[in-house]
């Protein structure tokens, strides 16, 4: 073997001993910081013990929501496993530079008076809707920050057209969904009509959560009422998201004054 060989060998094995401590420190570092009460629950779920993170962002995440902004693409949110990926040290210093709860102040600056924040016991349909308005559309971020990538939602508009079918009656029929008050949706073939096709009661309501495709209809939900479970299409997962937050409202509000 040549001295150059050996030298090289030396120096290999050198570097790969300094990476391996570079690393070590890094999580370290990054177990520290999961200790933190700051990030004990997931940024996004609020599911405990998170062990995942978005490098760019400098937030620790649940397993599910990591999966998530996985999907947003790189250039939105970048996912690192504390346990199982090496990082720079680039990375630990932003994920050091912040926690959680400093970065919802920023990320969820503008949400609407009593939003029912999504929690780790809702659906993927519904947490993947949430994670995408807030970050990807940059939903609640402050008012004042201005960027023409900002995609506000407008909890204000409590009406809209959907497509609507009970879990018996098997067709879809466009509706025009309105609340009326904070009890009641109801449903009319045209916005002008006086009179309507029926109406949903909000109180008692069971689950109210996003479901998968139905029968070729995509942001899908569902409101379960005592005596029955009505399916819900949406134009778009934004509205799907902004009808299940003000149901979910409505539903809170019954509740409490009971
Ligand atoms: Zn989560």
């Amino acid at each position: 073997m040549s001295v150059a060989s050996i030298t090289s060998g030396v120096t290999s094995t050198s570097t790969a001993h300094n990476i391996r401590e570079f690393d070590n420190n890094n999580k370290e570092i990054l177990k520290r910081l999961l200790k933190l009460p700051e990030n004990e629950n997931c940024a996004d779920c609020g599911a405990l013990e998170p062990q995942w993170a978005s490098v760019n962002l400098g937030i620790f995440l649940c397993i599910v929501c990591a999966g998530i902004h996985r999907h947003l693409g790189v250039d939105v949110t970048r996912v690192k496993s504390v346990n199982l990926d090496s990082w720079k040290d680039s990375e630990v210093e932003t994920v050091k530079a912040t926690n959680n709860i400093k970065a919802n102040e920023y990320w969820e600056s503008y949400l609407p008076d009593n939003f029912q924040r999504p929690n780790y016991t809702d659906s993927i349909g519904l947490k993947e809707q949430w994670i995408k308005c807030k970050y990807a559309d940059k939903a609640f971020v402050p008012i004042d920050v201005n960027d023409p990538k900002i995609k506000r939602l407008n909890f204000n508009e409590r009406q809209g057209w959907v497509y609507k079918k009970g879990l018996v009656v098997k067709s879809w029929k466009k509706r025009w969904l309105k609340f009326v008050g904070d009890d009641h949706l109801y449903y009319f073939k045209n916005p002008s009509d006086k009179n309507s096709c029926g109406s949903i009661s909000l109180k008692d309501l069971g689950q109210i959560d996003s479901v998968s495709e139905v029968d070729g209809k995509s942001f899908c939900f569902i409101v379960s009422t005592p005596k029955r479970r009505y399916l819900i299409s949406c134009e778009n997962g934004a509205d799907m998201f902004v009808w299940i937050n003000n149901i979910r409202v409505a539903s809170a509000l019954l509740y409490a004054k009971k």
